[in-house]
């Protein structure tokens, strides 16, 4: 994930040598488990496994953003992996290696959604409560 710019003061002045620990720890594969997607390699998810694109496919020129349409009218949408890191405690402050994870993008956004719903119900929440105030 690109750090939003306004968490950019949030994260440690070393983040991009810390990045690169952590991608190297996890050999630049994606940590999740059961998901080995290797970083910077092209292909498609399908049934919940990523796929590298087969070697037809690229010398037909197919590339990431390209949608490939299956015999059996599957449509798969060819991407190009890239390793972020995740903060288990959604907490870029907490910078050690035990909180961090070498993630795939979809395994980082699942576990960065329920979060996500957590703080935007707390938002409307909160909203709500300052607009019985007044
Ligand atoms: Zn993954």
């Amino acid at each position: 994930m690109p750090i939003k710019p306004e968490n950019k003061t949030r994260y440690p002045k070393d983040w991009k040598d810390v990045r690169h620990r952590i991608l190297q720890r996890a050999n630049w594969r994606c940590e999740h488990p059961n998901c080995r997607a290797r970083h910077g390699v092209t292909g498609y998810w399908r049934k919940g496994l990523f796929h590298r694109l087969p070697d037809v496919l690229w010398d037909a020129g197919y590339t990431a953003g390209d949608v490939v349409a299956c015999e059996n009218g599957e449509k798969l949408k060819i991407i190009k992996i890239v390793l972020t890191i995740a903060h288990l405690d959604h907490t870029p402050e907490n910078s050690k290696d035990d909180n961090l994870r070498a993630w795939c993008q979809r395994h980082h956004l699942a576990y960065d959604a329920e979060h996500h719903k957590i703080t935007a119900y707390r938002t409307r929440k909160d909203a709500a409560m300052t607009a019985d105030l007044f």
